[in-house]
């Protein structure tokens, strides 16, 4: 298992970590196998989405924004329990394939970790299993 840390941009936003998490596979030396992806938080998750065009992680922050709102009385005290609610949702671990030492994506597949109650920094695991 590896990890990488990456900073965040606002209070929802989506980093494409698709280049690290390569990096993270290609350095366990594995060539075909299985690379899980894991965040260790409860206001945050990873998702893949399209990478292409900006405006299709515009549209999908927006419709999950609709979907829990901000303030939708909630009883947590923190006030982020719609951020605990996207991570649950869409979940804090992944796995994608690996084929010939690379994740074998879509061609239009980003791995993104999804920040819900950001901007700050997170920890992403990356572990490889070979198969
Ligand atoms: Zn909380």
């Amino acid at each position: 298992m590896s990890e990488f840390k990456i900073r965040t941009s606002g209070r929802i936003a989506l980093a494409d970590i698709t280049a690290e998490v390569e990096a993270a596979a290609a350095r366990a030396g594995v060539r075909a196998g299985l690379c899980n992806v894991f965040v260790r938080h409860t206001t945050a998750a990873v998702i893949i989405a399209e990478n292409a065009d900006p405006d299709v992680s515009a549209d999908l922050l927006a419709h999950l924004e609709r979907l829990v709102p901000r303030d939708g009385g909630f009883r947590h005290g923190e006030g982020n329990a719609q951020a605990h609610i996207l991570s649950v949702m869409l979940g804090v671990s992944l796995n994608v394939p690996i084929e010939e030492g690379r994740l074998r994506l879509g061609r239009w597949q980003g791995v993104m970790l999804a920040e819900f109650d950001g901007p700050r920094e997170r920890t992403v695991a990356v572990s490889v299993v070979p198969a």
